[in-house]
């Protein structure tokens, strides 16, 4: 057998929901959505190397927001890993927390990714386990584009959708996922077609988007209007085919014919609001990049 790898770096890009539609609610309290989502060339980094024990690190521009104990939905993972004996997680945090963008989630994801790249076959945690954890986790474990349904279990992936060129948006303001849920209000709206169109490029599809919604929208903005005044400036961008929230908030997305025009926007909107989090993003898989990497010693 091949010796195992001592040390892996992975990518754990943020999450867009381009759609979030409430379908339901399970006796449980879980409720029940039906979501297409994205993922971003923005993200956290994560290295993680073997050792006996476990212990983290984390640092980057977004790393007092996030705790470095057993609590780092990075740990409680790992704690998953039924025959681990330890590792070393050294987080660097760009992704504002409790964003909508998945950050603990794309993080923990992350680590599984990294773990099973590190440890022998078969030590695999159990999906509902992972899924107690975070409903996004599993959905950002590929890290492709998909339509995700159910508690986030039932995950169907979307092969043909064009790039989107987006800028991420966030006031620098965390949201609760629990209180957005607890103002969501208006819970009988149309579903969304159970067969996509074909889109034909990027504005095709914004248009198409434009018919659809994101549910947990207005709920969030009644508990942080500032979600409000973000969509405003997106919409108000050169070029803007489309904005919405991301998630329960407060991030929002705008979508943008090309790259171009989205850095333009960015930077734009930079110099209007330097206390905000901006950053212009490709959307779609990135599976490939969120691959775990060899760390050469
Ligand atoms: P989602 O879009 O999945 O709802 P979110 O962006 O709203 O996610 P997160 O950034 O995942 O929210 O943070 C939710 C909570 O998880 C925060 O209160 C934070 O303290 C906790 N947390 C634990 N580990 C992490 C992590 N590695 N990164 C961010 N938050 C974490």
């Amino acid at each position: 057998m091949a010796d195992l790898a001592q040390a892996v770096r992975v990518f754990a890009p943020a999450k867009i929901n381009l759609t979030l539609h409430v379908t339901g609610q399970r006796a449980d309290g879980y409720h029940l959505l039906d979501s297409l989502v994205v993922f971003a060339d923005v993200g956290d980094h994560l290295a993680v190397h073997r050792q006996d024990g476990f212990s983290m690190r984390v640092e980057g521009r977004e790393a007092a927001a996030v705790p470095a104990d057993t609590d780092n939905l990075v740990l409680r993972v790992a704690a998953l890993f039924k025959d681990l004996q330890g590792a070393r997680f050294h987080l660097l945090k760009e992704l504002p927390v409790a964003s909508g963008i998945g950050g603990g989630s794309a993080d923990a994801a992350a680590a599984m990714r990294a773990l099973a790249a590190l440890s022998q076959a078969g030590n695999a945690p159990d999906m509902a386990d992972v899924l107690r954890l975070g409903a996004d986790i599993p959905m950002c474990v590929r890290s492709d584009a998909a339509r995700v349904r159910g508690i986030g279990d039932r995950i169907e992936p979307l092969t043909d959708l064009p790039p989107l060129h987006a800028v991420l948006v966030n006031p620098r303001r965390a949201v609760s996922t629990p209180s957005v849920f607890k103002a969501l209000r208006n819970r009988n709206q149309p579903p969304m077609p159970e067969t996509l169109p074909h889109f034909a490029d990027a504005s095709d599809m914004a248009a198409w988007l434009g018919t659809q919604r994101n549910d947990l929208e207005a709920a969030a903005t009644s508990v942080d209007p500032a979600i409000a005044q973000v969509k405003a400036a997106l919409e108000a961008c050169q070029g803007c085919m489309l904005a919405r929230m991301s998630g329960s908030g407060a991030t929002c997305f705008a979508l943008f014919a090309d790259h171009r025009t989205a850095k333009n926007a960015a930077a734009r909107l930079c110099e209007a609001h330097p206390d905000w989090w901006i950053k212009p993003a490709r959307l779609g898989d990135q599976s490939q990049r969120a691959a775990p990497q060899l760390i050469r010693s």
